[in-house]
């Protein structure tokens, strides 16, 4: 089935809102295996609405509005829709209810132009709303239908799960399921080549790369006769990325986040852990605190940004500071070991590095950050170059930390089963 998205409302087109309905939207359409090419915004113009909408059920089965169900005179949604769809406007008596019962259990009085949104289209299905006054429309004529929603999103999406899912399921006789196959410390256009044979040939499963800060997300998606059948199909795939990038996969689970799954590595082994940050500023230690039950785990936190802090905190040597300057390898690790003594913590995580847009030089550009790892006495640190503003830089600096020291804490664990390393 082909859908088509059109967002309703001036303020969308000046900017002053962002179009997140459209996302949203885009991303159920998708989930639910209705295939959407086209998106658009238009203003509360009715010959431009009509236009829109026009051009939308030329190409597409399925048009979705939002916006412009409301009371007054420029919300003109319902009516464009039933002007060109032939549909007489009737009124809907539950809707008439619903709408009187709303305005009496707040005590304000009803006006005139209220009324109108008691109308529907004539033999619509009517999408009664449980979070505001206009009620949302699926108007079918011929092949085509329209679905028409409210604009605010706390009143849109209730009614799209409520009652749209269900119409989509529906009309549509198969799922479509996916998995999401999550890595850590691998980059995009590499991931992209090294399964380049699954994506050439892919047709049902299909995969799609998704790149996010310090992470890839790949979405291994199936369209079956029901949920069961399409995870037969995506099963084997996601057993070819699990083998082809190994730990690189940090999870497989749609909600687990990187700090989930390396707070849950740390509970399964049950080690401890504390960080010592200086460019970010407690990003890292914000990161691992998203996780409910981090408790059990996370010992001590502490931002180290001057100098100062650096050495009064976690005893980086005033001569390190000197010969290397804070940015530094040396400076990495001495906040670590300084942090891992200081709170008896298994696992020690340091970061040190600049994020701009000042402080720069030829040796130390912006974007240059230092991350160290001690598990137990085993201590790694690596130098990274990010690129971006500060923000972005900072972001990256926290994701690359997560993501390297989850990998000393998985050297370490397969390093001690094997004997080979200290565990003091
Ligand atoms: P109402 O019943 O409140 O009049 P409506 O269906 O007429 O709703 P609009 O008047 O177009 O909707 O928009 C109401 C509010 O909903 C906007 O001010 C905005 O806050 C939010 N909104 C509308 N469209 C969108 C959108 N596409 N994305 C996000 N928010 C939106």
């Amino acid at each position: 089935m082909v859908g088509e998205i059109i967002s309703v409302g001036t303020e969308l087109l000046l900017g002053n809102i962002v179009n997140t309905n459209a996302a949203y939207l885009a991303e159920q359409c998708a989930a639910l295996g209705v295939s959407c090419y086209y998106q658009t915004c238009v203003g509360d113009n009715e010959e431009r609405l009509t236009e829109t909408l026009k051009t939308a059920f030329k190409r597409s089965d399925v048009v979705i509005l939002t916006g412009g169900l409301g009371p007054t005179q420029d919300d003109l949604t319902k009516e464009v829709v039933a002007k060109l769809m032939q549909l007489k406007l009737v009124e809907d008596s539950k809707a008439k209810e619903m709408l009187i019962s709303y305005f009496e259990k707040r005590g304000i009085e009803i006006t005139d132009n209220n009324w109108k949104q008691a109308l529907v289209p004539e033999q619509s299905i009517v999408m009664y709303n449980d979070n505001g006054t206009a009620p949302g429309i699926i108007a079918e004529k011929g092949k085509k239908t329209a679905i028409l929603l409210p604009g605010p999103p706390g009143e849109m999406k209730p009614m799209f799960e409520k009652y749209v899912v269900d119409y989509f399921k529906q009309r549509n006789p198969f799922v479509i399921s996916s998995v999401t196959v999550k890595l850590c410390g691998i980059g995009e256009s590499k991931v992209e080549s090294e399964i380049k044979d699954l994506i050439d040939k892919q047709d049902n499963p299909t995969i799609a790369t998704y790149a996010k800060t310090g992470e890839v997300h790949l979405r291994v998606t199936a369209k079956a006769e029901n949920e069961k059948e399409a995870l037969k199909l995506i099963r084997p795939v996601v057993k070819k990325l699990k083998t082809r990038f190994g730990e690189k996969v940090f999870t497989t689970e749609e909600s687990v986040t990187l700090e989930q799954a390396f707070v849950d590595l740390l509970l399964a082994n049950n080690l401890t852990v504390c960080t010592v940050e200086s460019c970010t500023g407690g990003l890292v230690s914000a990161r691992l605190i998203n996780v409910p039950g981090v408790s059990e785990v996370y010992k001590f936190g502490h931002v180290t940004y001057s100098n100062k802090a650096k050495r009064k905190i976690v005893g980086v040597k005033k001569s390190t500071l000197e010969k290397y300057t804070a940015v530094s390898e040396q400076v990495a690790l001495q906040m670590v070991k300084g942090a891992g003594v200081f709170s008896k913590a298994d696992v020690a995580i340091s970061v040190t590095g600049i994020a701009g847009p000042e402080g720069g030089t030829e040796d130390i550009p912006v974007g240059t950050v230092f991350i160290a790892c001690d598990v137990k006495g085993n201590t790694r640190v690596e130098k990274f170059q990010f690129k971006g503003n500060r923000t972005k830089i900072r972001e990256n600096a926290v994701a690359a930390a997560l993501t390297l020291s989850r990998k000393c804490v998985l050297e370490y664990i397969t390093q001690v089963s094997f004997g080979n390393k200290k565990d003091k």
